[in-house]
């Protein structure tokens, strides 16, 4: 198997892929599979395990009202959504698939429809349980873990989340470990790999035009996160900063390339990768890489390539995302890149590792080289624990994505020294995985732990 870096970098909103992505699109099909739509009279929600957990703080009952709407994560604009929210609360009426070319029936609907359940369901520590009603009948059940990256998969029979049948290997280069990527890397870069898979998949005009749009939501971001000053939303009064940092960046120095300061990439990063999660907090426009935790680390070290790195181009955006997808796959065909299941080092871990492998390929490093970056952004984030202080996705969130994208650079320059490496990316995903699995549920994404609860309010 290998996939398609496609299906990490999507075009969506934030502030969570695993919390509001991944719900909304599992209530968007939920009322598109519904066969008689015109006789459901109330549709109710159960959100379990994370999702139960913080998926206030996440606005996951928000995203599911979306779905239920039939809105599309890709294309919805979060601030008409928001508006759309707000009058669902003040008019108690939803419109089943209102977004769609085949609206439904207006029903009923008010926040207690949707009930938040601290115990988990077998199968994965996200779930929600759809149920619509004609009056006291049950018309339909579905049931829908959220694994990750905005990605969803059914229950099947046995309750247990049911993988989608997978396809056979219609790329030429197929891969699941990094082993078996390299073993494609005698004569060909990642990139090159990648892109062969990618163009097996569809046209090549259209990889091409994926990958722009990529960097492009991603760039519109930061731009966005830059120029927004005010309070991010959920009631923790966390102010954006990177507005008010680019304003201090301007006015000392004046201009993006060949500072005087020799900190000044530093600060660039940082700012690059506040913007983007300071969006992200704030329900914006981001692209999920991997995850949108974790959304900023990629978009702050390919923009920092882009502007420091001479003789960028064109070509080396879409390389340094065809590198950093490539490795981005492997996790999550052996690992996993969900902070419910292995907590931050699964995302901004993960994020810090497919940044580095990106960089690294920009500064023109072997494959060999390129996952040995993208071993050394892991190996020094196993552990990270995941411990969102009021279920938001601010404290830690925000700063980690900007201490990882000057880690994911660091990585990238500590593996151009050399061509071997004593731990292997294979083996360091395993050692997350593991970790993963041993670290106590209270640092997975529940807010029962870490700075969750020893952060004193004031
Ligand atoms: S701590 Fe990490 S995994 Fe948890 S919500 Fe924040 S970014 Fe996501």
């Amino acid at each position: 198997m290998s996939g398609s870096v496609f299906d990490l970098f999507t075009i969506g909103i934030g502030p969570s892929s695993s919390h509001t992505m991944g719900p909304l699109a599992a209530a968007a099909r939920f009322t598109g599979g519904l066969a008689a739509p015109a006789d459901v009279t109330r549709v109710t929600v159960d959100l379990y395990g994370s999702l139960g957990a913080t998926g206030r703080g996440h606005g996951t009952d928000r995203a599911v009202e979306w779905g239920l709407e039939g809105e599309d994560a890709r294309t919805l604009d979060p601030v008409a959504a928001r508006r759309r929210s707000d009058e669902i609360a003040a008019t108690g009426r939803l419109r089943l698939g209102r977004a769609t070319s085949r609206p439904g029936p207006e029903i009923d609907f008010s926040p207690d429809d949707i009930v938040f359940h601290r115990r988990t369901l077998p199968g994965h520590p996200n779930a929600l349980r759809l149920t619509a009603w004609a009056g006291r009948r049950i018309l339909a059940q579905r049931t829908y873990f959220s694994i990750g990256g905005g990605e969803i998969r059914e229950a099947g029979p046995d309750g247990l989340p049911v993988r989608p049948p997978q396809t056979p290997a219609t790329v030429p280069f197929p891969f699941r470990t990094a082993a078996e990527l390299l073993a494609h890397c005698s004569d060909r870069t990642i990139p090159e790999v990648m892109f062969a898979n990618e163009c097996a998949l569809r046209p090549r005009e259209e990889v091409l035009h994926r990958l722009r749009e990529v960097w492009d939501t991603m760039d519109a971001c930061i731009a966005a996160g830059v120029s927004t000053d005010g309070t991010l939303p959920g009631g923790l009064g966390v102010q954006r900063r990177a507005a008010s940092f680019r304003r201090h960046l301007e006015a000392s120095q004046g201009r993006e390339r060949g500072l005087p300061d020799q900190f000044a990439g530093v600060d660039w990063v940082t700012l690059w990768a506040l913007a983007v999660n300071e969006e992200n907090a704030a329900g914006g426009r981001v692209v999920t890489a991997p995850t949108n935790g974790a959304a900023g680390v990629i978009p702050a070290v390919l923009s920092y390539c882009v502007r420091f790195v001479p003789g960028s181009s064109e070509k080396s955006i879409a390389s340094f995302l065809l590198a950093a997808g490539a490795i981005g796959l492997v996790y999550k065909a052996t690992a996993s890149i969900s902070g419910a299941e292995v907590g931050c080092q699964g995302e901004v871990g993960t994020a810090c590792s497919m940044a580095a492998a990106g960089a690294a390929q920009i500064l023109s490093g072997s494959p060999q080289q390129v996952t040995n970056a993208a071993e050394i952004g892991m190996e020094h984030n196993l552990g990270l624990t995941c411990d969102p202080v009021g279920g938001l996705v601010q404290i830690p969130c925000i700063e980690r994505n900007a201490m990882a994208a000057l880690k994911a650079i660091a990585a990238a320059r500590l593996a151009l020294l050399r061509e071997r490496q004593q731990v292997s990316l294979d083996q360091v995903i395993a050692t997350m995985m593991a970790t993963g699995r041993d670290m106590s549920r209270k640092y997975k994404e529940t807010s029962l732990g870490g700075l969750a609860v020893n952060l004193v309010e004031c």
